[in-house]
């Protein structure tokens, strides 16, 4: 039934498997002492993690997706680009599918230059922000433009959160930017994606851009599992 409608809506396409059972010792090890960088899991299952980040494109046609698909997504959310329209990620929190993470008020992309209090400011006022709207409370945060320093990582931790995550190919509109010369999937791997619409994607939408990404991910034989499960 479900693999009807998929190959009808999102042609090419099929169901994912479902990911092997959460291991019961998270592999990445998150501390709110020392919050953990990093941008893979150690696991040797084939399996990665999609991310998605900042907020511009709000394609009602992506939460349909999100529930036809129905595998995890980790949204990290930077205020200033979603706040005309916080109900279009509640709706998206409200499937069950996505988990909310913190992105920054502004989306300051020279992290690193900014002043500690700026940089907390940023990050422990979005985690208000972020609780407000959705009821949650993000523990782990990405720096836009995977720009950070020591500063940044004391910030994470003064905000209570106690990861920093980034990527390891992220997704432009119709193929994958690889950061090893084998241009394959491994395991563990996390991907970066955007809320991006035709304005960002060359009059492509989120839908078909998502779409071409699990094409990539199901072609080299992977599955995608929940990061919260794993770090
Ligand atoms: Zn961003």
């Amino acid at each position: 039934m479900d693999a009807e409608l998929i190959a009808r809506r999102y042609p090419g396409l099929k169901p994912f498997a479902p990911p092997p059972p959460p291991p019961s010792v998270k592999p990445v090890t998150l501390n709110a002492a020392h919050p953990l960088v990093f941008s893979r899991v150690p696991i040797t299952e084939k399996v990665v993690f999609v991310t998605i980040d900042d907020g511009v494109e709000k394609d009602p046609a992506f939460v349909q997706m999100v529930k036809d698909f129905k595998i995890p997504l980790t949204l990290s959310l930077a205020d200033t680009l979603i706040r005309d329209d916080y109900r279009y990620f509640a709706e998206l929190y409200a499937t069950g599918y996505v988990s909310i993470q913190n992105h920054t008020l502004t989306h300051p992309l020279a992290m690193p230059r900014m002043s500690a209090a700026r940089q907390l400011e940023e990050i422990a006022g979005q985690q208000e922000k972020l609780k407000r709207e959705y009821g949650t409370t993000p523990y782990i945060f990405r720096p836009p433009g995977g720009n950070y320093n020591a500063t940044t990582v004391t910030a994470v931790k003064e905000a209570g959160l106690r990861g920093m995550m980034l990527w390891k190919e992220s997704m432009e509109i119709h193929d994958m930017q690889y950061q090893t010369a084998a241009h394959r999937l491994r395991p563990g791997d996390i991907i970066l994606c955007h809320f991006r619409g035709p304005a960002q994607l060359k009059g492509e939408t989120m839908v078909q851009m998502m779409a071409n990404l699990y094409r990539h991910i199901q072609a080299q034989g992977f599955t995608v599992a929940d990061i919260t499960h794993y770090a």
